[in-house]
């Protein structure tokens, strides 16, 4: 393990001095899921290690009229059985329980699963279909981008050096709408995805597609939305061939990349299986959450 010394400021605003004060030197710390088995392959070198204390502002949930606000520190446990989540948005309940092992979620944050910026980041493709935006907090202020915005690479998030991200924002998603997750890995837990799904759908009165997201992780240089699939989907009644039609346009806009995990071909032509299933999953889902 290479050498750094740990910084325990006391509250977020000291964290933000520190990091903007330290810059590239130093690398925070939330729950050291990612940057302990970073620090101990040697990947990254920083002098300052700083770990939040107290974690006011950045743990906990609120739910308002517009949606819910989740603080970047509550764990992907916390995600994963949080009654608000599980009731309004299950594809993200459904990809926090997927990660890794309990010992795992208990410590792993969500603010460091979005940061850490891997491709095949669970919780990515149910926030990108919600439509998430992230609060990022730095010592010259404070701005809210959306989460399409937020990955710019493998492991490269839009922050600046010195700054937090302090919470994650998901609009309520109103009624009519189903959402779905998928993910496929070769075992059926503790596995990063080889590939991951993530749908929603709102069904209009008369039985056509009103909006369609499509998500996908492990399948590009960044999680992403596919806007010729779901351009496929919008206005249209839907149906299996609807679906399938979709999937292929899916399947068409991702770039994978062959590793130890699957080649690139196999990952192609699981985005399409997943997707199509996972649409099915979602207009079922939406059918139920329809009024009346
Ligand atoms: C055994 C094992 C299995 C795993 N399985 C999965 C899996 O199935 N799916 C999956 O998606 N991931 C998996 N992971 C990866 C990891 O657990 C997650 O990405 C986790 O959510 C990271 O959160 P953390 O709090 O531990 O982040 P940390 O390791 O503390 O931080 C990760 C990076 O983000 C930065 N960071 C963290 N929080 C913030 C913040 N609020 N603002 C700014 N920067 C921040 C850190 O500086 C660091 O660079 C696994 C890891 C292990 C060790």
């Amino acid at each position: 393990m290479p050498k750094f010394e740990l910084l325990e400021p006391a509250d977020t605003r000291e964290a933000l001095s520190l990091l903007s004060e330290l810059g590239e030197r130093a690398r925070l710390l939330a729950g050291g899921t990612d940057l302990m088995v970073n620090l101990r392959r040697g990947r990254i070198r920083p002098e300052y290690v700083v770990r939040i204390l107290s974690k006011e502002g950045l743990q906990g949930f609120s739910t308002g009229s517009t949606g819910l606000r989740i603080g970047a520190m509550a764990t992907i446990r916390e995600v994963a059985v949080h009654p608000a989540i599980k009731e309004r948005f299950p594809a993200l309940a459904r990809a926090a329980l997927s990660m890794a092992t309990p010992q795992v979620r208990n410590r792993a944050t969500i603010g460091g699963n979005l940061c850490n910026a891997s491709p095949a980041a669970d919780t990515a493709p149910p926030l990108l279909v919600h439509d998430a935006e992230v609060d990022i907090s730095g010592a010259a202020g404070s701005r809210t981008m959306p989460l399409r915005d937020f990955f710019q690479g493998p492991g490269a998030a839009a922050l600046q050096a010195g700054e937090i991200l302090t919470a994650i924002r998901v609009p309520d998603p109103g009624t009519g709408v189903g959402a779905a997750f998928i993910k496929l890995g070769v075992r059926k837990a503790q596995e990063i995805a080889i590939v991951s799904v993530a749908v929603l759908l709102r069904r209009g009165a008369a039985g056509q597609v009103d909006e369609a997201r499509i998500a996908l992780g492990a399948v590009a240089p960044t999680p992403l939305r596919v806007p010729a699939a779901e351009d496929e989907l919008r206005s249209r009644p839907f149906s299996l061939e609807l679906a399938a039609r979709a999937a292929g346009l899916a399947a068409s806009a991702v770039e994978p990349i062959d590793d130890v995990r699957a080649t690139a071909e196999y990952r192609r032509a699981m985005a399409g299986v997943l997707v199509e299933r996972a649409l099915v999953d979602a207009w079922e889902k939406a059918a139920e959450n329809c009024e009346g």
